[in-house]
């Protein structure tokens, strides 16, 4: 599966260059042309899926196959103290290209990302409310 308007089908395709880090049946991985972090990379699925829902569930264990591998690689060669894997679903979560697509960034202790700001429940009653919604609606 592929679509021919998919600027990662393009790079999986060989139509535009990219600056490969591994390539397998399944998965490619390749530098990202815009780094949060120098050494920030993409795991990408060969089949075009648009989001980490679209795709089948067992595809995973090659994405993070390589996603071990291809981290572990990026981390000698940056000398990086840690690295954040993860990936984003739709433009309200900062999804901006539609083929699912897995982010490696390698960290400094003190490098100064800030990723994301955590709140809190009004209270505890909240919290527990939520679960159950949550639970009653997993298929
Ligand atoms: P998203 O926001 O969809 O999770 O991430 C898309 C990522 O793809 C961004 O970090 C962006 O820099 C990267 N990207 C977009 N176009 C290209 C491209 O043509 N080549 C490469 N190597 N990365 C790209
Ligand atoms: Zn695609």
């Amino acid at each position: 599966m592929s679509q021919s308007d998919c600027i990662f089908c393009k790079i999986i395709r060989g139509e535009i260059p990219c600056a490969q880090l591994y390539a397998d049946d399944h998965v490619i991985s390749f530098m990202d042309i815009g780094p949060v972090k120098r050494g920030h990379a993409l795991v990408v699925p060969r089949e075009h899926h648009a989001t980490v829902f679209d795709m089948p569930a067992e595809l995973g264990a090659h994405v993070m196959g390589a996603a071990q591998r291809v981290g572990r690689a990026i981390m000698a060669a940056t000398g990086a103290e840690g690295l954040n894997i993860f990936q984003n679903n739709f433009a309200a979560a900062g999804q901006v290209v539609f083929h699912v697509h897995w982010h490696l960034i390698p960290r400094f202790s003190d490098d100064g990302l800030e990723l994301w700001s955590q709140g809190q429940y009004g209270s505890m009653d909240e919290m527990l409310a939520l679960a159950e919604a949550i639970r009653e609606r997993m298929d």
